[in-house]
């Protein structure tokens, strides 16, 4: 298998790879993209964002979104596919919204594509009006997105799980008035889940988000542990 980022060619049916047969990047790209799965609390729901947003994860997806590179869609999500799967499976994806001409200049929504490997059910729910464009505003005048954020249909979500997913979260407004809108349709648990999260720049900010290391993390060194056990054990 090649990988998507260097290029290199990798064996994807490693002891690594056990759980990951879907990557589509290598081991030492892998560990360049270290995924961190901070977890926090927006508007009393959970999310989990999986990287920090430096600067390898920047340029990644300025390449995909910004350049239109559609082949990189799954590096981000393939080498953890098989867990978030089994974590959500249950969950309907409802995908945070973009300006539909972003979308048509780009030829494809960004979120949709980033997170079609985990192959779950998805609501089309949200949707973005108007001239509203994140980037262009100021801190304070980003509050303003919920003007712009709307209820696509009025579905019902009762007994349902909604799992809302991003690229970027960057002050968490619009996550926050996704999840005011949804919580009117009564699902039956809301969950976030996020590519990657900027550290939020005023601490004072009414929508800061908490963080801290989640269980997936926890989980993750486990394995590494087990792992390196079993590599000092298989040397005797
Ligand atoms: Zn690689």
């Amino acid at each position: 298998m090649t990988c998507k980022i260097c290029f290199n060619d990798f064996d994807i049916k490693s002891f690594t790879n056990l759980f990951n047969q879907k990557t589509c990047i290598c081991n030492k790209c892998q560990k360049t993209l270290y995924p961190h799965f901070y977890k926090f609390k927006i508007n009393n729901c959970n999310g989990v964002a999986i990287y920090d947003y430096d600067d390898t994860i920047k340029s990644l997806i300025y390449q995909f979104k910004g350049c239109s590179d559609i082949e990189l869609k799954d590096i981000f999500l393939s080498p953890y596919s098989y867990l978030l799967k089994l974590l959500y499976f249950d969950y309907y994806l409802v995908y945070i919204p973009s300006l539909s001409e972003d979308d048509t200049s780009r030829g494809f929504n960004h979120v949709k594509e980033m997170f079609s490997i985990l192959n779950l059910k998805h609501i089309d729910l949200l949707t973005k009006e108007g001239n509203y464009k994140q980037s262009d505003q100021d801190y304070k005048n980003r509050e303003n997105i919920c003007h712009y954020l709307k209820l696509k249909n009025n579905v019902k979500l009762k007994n349902k799980k909604i799992l809302l997913v991003d690229d970027i979260l960057t002050t968490g407004n619009t996550l926050y008035y996704s999840i005011e809108l949804i919580k009117r349709l009564k699902p039956k648990k809301i969950k976030v889940l996020t590519i990657a999260k900027v550290k939020p720049l005023n601490n004072d900010y009414k929508h800061k988000y908490e963080q801290k290391n989640g269980f997936l993390q926890t989980f993750l060194n486990k394995i590494q542990e087990k792992f390196n056990i079993r590599a000092i054990k298989n040397d005797k």
